[in-house]
């Protein structure tokens, strides 16, 4: 038997009695529970993308809430009702509440993107952390911000929200948006002016009570887009969370916080221009060392804590001319490891290569005149295992 739903016209309620119909013991995410099905219920349970309520039955947490084909709804517990009891239960109201405005504030933008756009909702996700909404068409930044306003400004007209079950014959003249074709008895939201939907879930019944309708992120998500949205409590919290972020990098820039995207910029162009010049300062300081080295010296071995990749090369290279043997070049340090180049004019750099490898598991190859790798081992261990081959 189809459990009666008193959330449906209740939307508001935070407490109700009801009759335990079963309670059976289960596994239920790994964990012992029971399954608990009574004759009513205010516990919304997942279904349409939406996580279910949380909350108590008698003194029994309720972690957790399904629907089966058949209307059925169980309630996951953390500990036994007794069947045939008559039980008090309490839902998780600042959670529910949350819910219904982000729901709710699901329906009017996905309204006017349907209004405007011809797009459809193809994927709605809603739980404690994160809502999106997945739509079939893709919508400009400057599209995107219309519809966020339009949508905010149903919040200050502050419309009804009105949920019913019309006639068949009713029905069947109305245009409303729906996901999936409905067998039995269509629950139509309407939200007057913005929106008209079939669904399921709870909403607030005006549409000032979201308070704040906001689009946070939008992506390209399967040729449409997906927007993560917040409404309520929770896009003030967003909007709070990015604006103090804002303010700090602000006054770390010393610029106003509407002068962020500039002063970065800036940043990084000093940072690239200040790169290069450490760059050109690296190659001299190499030259000089190289220019220390003598003439016909047969191997040299120098260890760097610092030196970028195109740095490392060139001393290298340099080496390579006036040494007979092997020239190698070591970065980094005895903790994090080393990060080699070794090359040989006349040589098989592949040699000591080997030696690494086969002394200290070294990862790295390459061809007779030029290796490089990585190897994590010190310094002196290093030179040790290159002074014997
Ligand atoms: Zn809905």
């Amino acid at each position: 038997m189809s459990t009666i739903k008193l959330y449906d016209d209740q939307p508001y309620g935070k407490e109700f009695q009801a009759e335990v119909l079963s309670c059976d013991p289960v596994k239920k995410d790994g964990r012992d529970a029971f399954a608990v099905v009574l004759d009513q219920t205010l516990f919304f349970p997942e279904e349409g993308g939406q996580s279910p309520d949380t909350g108590k039955l008698g003194a029994a947490d309720v972690f957790y809430v399904s629907i089966d084909k058949n209307q059925v709804i169980t309630h996951y517990t953390d500990r036994a009702l007794e069947t045939g009891s008559r039980v008090k239960g309490v839902i998780d109201w600042p959670q529910r509440f949350s819910n219904m405005q982000n729901h709710t504030g699901e329906h009017i933008l996905s309204g006017l993107i349907h209004k405007y756009y011809g797009y459809n909702n193809v994927g709605f996700h809603l739980s404690p952390d994160i809502v999106t909404m997945d739509m079939d068409g893709v919508i400009s930044p400057e599209g995107l911000k219309k519809i966020e306003q339009e949508a905010n400004r149903a919040v200050y007209e502050n419309v009804e929200v009105i949920c019913s079950y019309p006639e068949k014959e009713v029905l069947a003249a109305l245009d409303y948006r729906s996901k999936i074709q409905i067998d039995g008895p269509v629950r139509l939201v309407e939200v007057k002016g913005y929106d008209l939907c079939a669904c399921c879930a709870p909403h607030v019944a005006r549409a000032g009570e979201i308070g704040l309708i906001k689009i946070l992120k939008a992506e390209n998500y399967k040729g449409g887009i997906r927007l993560t949205i917040a409404s309520g409590s929770r896009a003030l919290s967003a909007v709070q969370d990015v604006w103090d972020a804002a303010q700090e990098t602000a006054k770390e820039l010393s610029v106003k916080p509407e002068e962020i995207a500039p002063a970065v910029k800036k940043v990084q162009d000093d940072v690239f221009a200040l790169k290069g010049r450490l760059a050109d300062f690296q190659i001299q300081a190499v030259r000089r060392r190289a220019e220390e080295v003598p003439e016909g010296q047969k191997n040299a071995w120098f260890f760097e804590e610092e030196l970028d990749t195109k740095a490392q090369r060139d001393f290298v290279n340099l080496l390579v001319e006036k040494c007979s043997g092997y020239a190698g070049v070591f970065v980094g340090s005895d903790e994090g490891g080393y990060k080699y180049i070794i090359g040989s004019s006349d040589q098989d750099s592949r040699i000591p290569n080997q030696v690494l490898r086969e002394s200290f598991k070294a990862r790295g190859g390459g061809k007779p005149e030029m290796v490089q790798g990585s190897v994590s081992a010190a310094k002196a261990d290093i030179l040790t295992a290159l002074s014997r081959q």
